[in-house]
């Protein structure tokens, strides 16, 4: 087969400080795993090669950023470094009020209880762990209204982070506007695979949400990758810049929770954003009880200097166009290797379909944390579950069964070389040859919130 790997997609960038690896062997691996309970989040940094767990704070800071650091004013109050973040956020995204937090989740915490009521409910492109939590939390049921095709791994639809507006229509009848303070969107939709919506689908949300009073909140952590899709599938984008498509996105939403741990390229961060000066305030007496005092929400000085500075990074064509075409090189080689992963392929990660690679497994049997707990083992490659685990169980006990069981390979910004990304893929090939002969996992250790990240696993017999 002819391979499809673009061949310019070269850093902007170059070294200057390295970090050095340990490398492993099998057995000191299998011990490794068994002693995680056959869970990647529970090893240890220092005994993985490759760690595609997460693209969340794993990035590499420039030396500007790094620069940034040492230009950190700790005040405890009104620090100079806020302002130069508020005024990033303001002029790049566009955002009238902001809050730092110390991340995502703390801005969706703060959020959540500022616009929910007991009984509210919450439609969403479809849910990611700590939100949709957050959300029930603070009395809220979530209603994924996201379109079909992004609960099909196989389908190539160009936008599957798009919302349905028949399935959002049908919840607004069901429940009524007056119970639905929000709807959620989240861009770069982290559960489908990095999906991107289309600025169509934002506009026209905008223009049946606006009728009806219901404000959209935006969930920015990708928003950047977001915008590369639409430059490079929407018609009439194709010459604009990721800073103008930026703002153009967030301009038909009223505000936004953001974990900078993901786009904006530190290790550390988040805020929450709003256009309306009364959740501000609500959200600003609410930020002193869980972060800190709204100039700095749990952040040192320095970290919001480089989260200004990263913001600004992150919204850079080349650096955006370098970062996807790495991950799309990836999963190039992957299809090539016949390995089955969720296309088109998204913005931070490549996404393995467990249920076709292991389709000997039942859901019970935990296929996507067995093939993640395989690619540990078979070179020291550090992966993640998104699948069943993921998904929790329900408020009555059920467990959630998602259609998507998958493992995720995130790549981390600015970090691994095209070189890491060869052993990546002959590692998950290594295992794909291999597939046949893995047996399944079962749970013995369940946590009572977010299990994912730290359920024991036995292997079955
Ligand atoms: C990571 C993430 C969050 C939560 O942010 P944290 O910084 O991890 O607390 C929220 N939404 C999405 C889509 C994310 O990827």
């Amino acid at each position: 087969m002819k391979s499809k790997i673009k061949s310019s997609w070269a850093e902007p960038y170059k070294m200057k400080v390295v970090e050095l690896l340990k490398m492993t062997d099998r057995p000191q691996r299998l011990k490794s795993i068994k002693e995680a309970g056959y869970n990647t989040f529970l090893l240890k940094s220092e005994d993985v090669y490759i760690d595609l767990l997460t693209d969340s704070g794993t990035s590499a800071m420039s030396d500007r950023q790094w620069a940034g650091m040492m230009l950190g004013d700790e005040a405890y109050a009104g620090s100079r470094n806020f302002y130069h973040l508020e005024k990033v956020i303001q002029t790049l995204y566009g955002y009238k009020y902001i809050i730092p937090t110390h991340q995502g989740r703390g801005a969706e915490n703060i959020l959540s209880k500022a616009l929910i009521k007991k009984g509210d409910i919450i439609p969403g492109n479809m849910y990611f762990t700590t939100t949709r939590l957050h959300q029930e939390l603070a009395g809220a049921k979530f209603v994924d209204v996201i379109i079909d095709e992004a609960h099909d791994p196989a389908s190539e639809h160009p936008f599957k982070g798009n919302v349905d507006m028949d399935k959002l229509k049908q919840v607004v009848e069901k429940y009524g506007a007056k119970r639905i303070p929000y709807v959620c969107i989240a861009t770069s939709v982290n559960m489908a695979g990095g999906q991107p919506i289309s600025m169509q689908n934002l506009k026209d949300l905008r223009a049946y949400t606006t009728k009806l009073g219901i404000r959209i909140i935006h969930d920015m952590t990708r928003v950047a990758e977001n915008a590369y899709f639409i430059q490079q599938r929407e018609a009439g984008y194709a010459k604009k810049s990721i800073r103008a498509i930026v703002k153009e996105i967030n301009s038909y939403t009223d505000g936004a929770t953001m974990s900078a741990k993901k786009d904006a390229l530190v290790n550390i961060g988040g805020f929450l954003a709003t256009n309306e000066w009364d959740v501000y305030e609500e959200a600003r007496n609410l930020v002193v009880i869980y972060e800190g005092l709204h100039t700095y929400g749990g952040l040192a000085g320095r970290d919001m200097e480089a989260m200004a500075i990263g913001i600004e990074e992150s919204l850079s064509d080349e650096h955006i166009r370098a970062r996807i075409g790495q991950v799309e090189y990836l999963g190039q080689k992957m299809l090539d290797y016949g390995i089955p992963i969720v296309l088109p392929i998204g913005g931070h990660g490549i996404f393995v379909d467990a249920k076709k690679f292991l389709p000997h497994l039942t859901q019970d049997q935990f296929p996507a944390q067995t093939l993640s707990a395989e690619v540990y083992l078979e070179a020291g490659v550090r992966t993640m579950e998104r699948g069943v685990v993921s998904a929790g169980r329900k408020s009555n006990g059920e467990n959630y069964y998602p259609k998507l069981e998958l493992v995720r390979f995130t790549i981390p910004r600015r970090v691994y070389t095209q070189a890491h990304m060869d052993v990546i893929a002959e590692s998950i090939n290594s295992v794909f040859l291999r597939r046949d002969k893995i047996k399944g996992l079962k749970m013995v250790y369940e946590p009572k919130y977010l299990r994912f990240f730290q359920a024991r696993f036995e292997r079955l017999k």
